[in-house]
């Protein structure tokens, strides 16, 4: 845990200490990839809002979308109403995003954050299959209320809300075998054993790759024997894209690597674009069984979030040059990350385009790499069960002399950390 200094405490931050992290700083005005504090020190982005900042800070072109709507009083609240930027969304979303990935969903606007388009997800599940078990992955996460946390494999995240609501069965994800690919058969089993206690479940919900849980890839087969398993079965995929969606891994969507098409998708944090809350669950047509009243809320849907997340499609989802670009980013950071395991034993890396861990033996390690990448200029966080893995997480947007000059800090950081 990072030291915050009185100033921060008392009036910068909540002094309700139930948040993960803190920095040393007093941050105030931001732009691409660079963050500026009061002292009028920068700092590269290597975080981005922990998934919420793909397009970066004040991106321009969102920024005059935005300015633009405000300027011409744009309703910004508009709860139940039908809006030119909710439609202008919707219809962006589909032409632009579904259509040309041959994706049939309705779209939900589940409430303001990811958590919201969870819960709205595993609310929905039980309801089309009449069951009740969900079954969810070792070190996933999925959010903070009771339904998303009940799903979220990580005992100290869970430890102050008692029992949950949510009856939840956690399973081995992809590699806990260390390079075992499952078949999924020790799963058919149980199911058909009524002495096994397993519950017949409504869904299995799972993230393609763990960002909180440290940065656990699943490789495309074991994904596809998940969504074999799933079909078979009867039983609902939900993939949680809420991290690694909006082209984190390559793609727009996490999935798409693998062929695989969910049941349910949820996706937030960069699906505003600008930094601004907004969530969505999208659904299979034929499994829409909600009910007027039935999942609601004051902040379903965010009009300047609108406007924005159309502007972020506009910009960089009519053609493939993004995707092209974080695909050969992830292979810098990668080939970065191959020269610092070179020299340091005990550290290795793994991830998928733009999300990219360097995993340590030693917990405190990983800590002291970002403190000293900190003070050099840097934000990054740790993600894992230990917070033994250093994730980045950079803007999209970011430049590659940019990726280079944070990853040369990163470089030093582990060097100064480990003599
Ligand atoms: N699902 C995943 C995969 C996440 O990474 C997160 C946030 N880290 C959430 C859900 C919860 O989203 P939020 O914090 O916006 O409620």
């Amino acid at each position: 845990e990072t030291a915050l200094d009185d100033r921060t405490f008392t009036k910068h931050e909540s002094e309700v200490r139930s948040y993960c992290r803190g920095w040393p700083a007093i941050f105030d005005t931001a732009q691409g990839s660079w963050i500026t504090d009061v002292d009028g020190k920068r700092y590269l982005d290597f975080f981005a809002g922990a998934g919420a900042l793909n397009y970066g800070h004040n991106n321009p072109e969102l920024k005059s979308a935005l300015l633009d709507y405000i300027s011409r009083d744009g309703i910004t609240h508009g709860l139940d109403m039908s809006t030119v930027a909710k439609g202008e969304f919707l219809e962006t979303f589909a032409s632009k995003i579904l259509e040309p990935r041959g994706l049939d969903y309705k779209v939900q606007f589940p409430g303001p954050t990811g958590t919201n388009a969870v819960e709205a997800a595993l609310k929905l599940a039980r309801k089309v299959t009449g069951r009740e078990a969900i079954i969810n992955f070792t070190n996933a996460f999925h959010g903070m209320t009771l339904g998303s946390l009940a799903v979220t494999g990580n005992s100290m995240k869970r430890a102050g809300a008692g029992i949950p609501l949510v009856h939840a069965t956690p399973m081995p994800f992809d590699n806990y075998f260390d390079g075992v690919v499952e078949d999924f058969n020790w799963f058919e089993r149980v199911l058909d054993d009524s002495g096994s206690g397993f519950n017949r479940p409504a869904a299995v919900i799972v993230e393609t790759v763990q960002g909180e849980g440290g940065v656990n890839v699943a490789r495309a087969e074991w994904l596809r024997g998940l969504a074999d398993l799933c079909k078979r079965r009867d039983i609902l995929l939900i993939v949680d894209d809420v991290q690694m969606g909006c082209g984190r891994t390559g793609d727009f969507f996490s999935f798409e690597e693998a062929g695989i098409v969910p049941d349910i998708v949820t996706l937030s944090k960069s699906i505003g674009g600008y930094g601004m809350p907004l969530a969505l669950t999208l659904i299979r047509p034929e499994l829409d069984v909600w009910e007027p009243g039935e999942h609601n809320g004051t902040f379903r849907g965010n009009n300047p979030a609108f406007v924005t997340a159309t502007a972020a499609i506009n910009e960089y989802w009519s053609d493939d040059q993004l995707s092209v670009q974080v695909k050969a980013k992830g292979i810098e950071i990668a080939q970065a990350f191959d020269e610092i395991c070179a020299r340091h034993e005990g550290l290795s890396h793994r991830g998928r385009g733009m999300v990219q861990g360097l995993v340590f033996e030693q917990a405190e390690l990983a800590d002291r790499t970002c403190e000293i990448a900190f003070g050099k200029g840097l934000l990054a966080e740790t993600s894992g069960p230990n917070s033994e893995v250093v994730k980045l997480l950079p803007p999209l947007t970011m430049t590659s002399e940019e990726l280079a000059q944070g990853l040369a800090i990163l470089s030093e950081s582990v060097d100064e950390a480990i003599k």
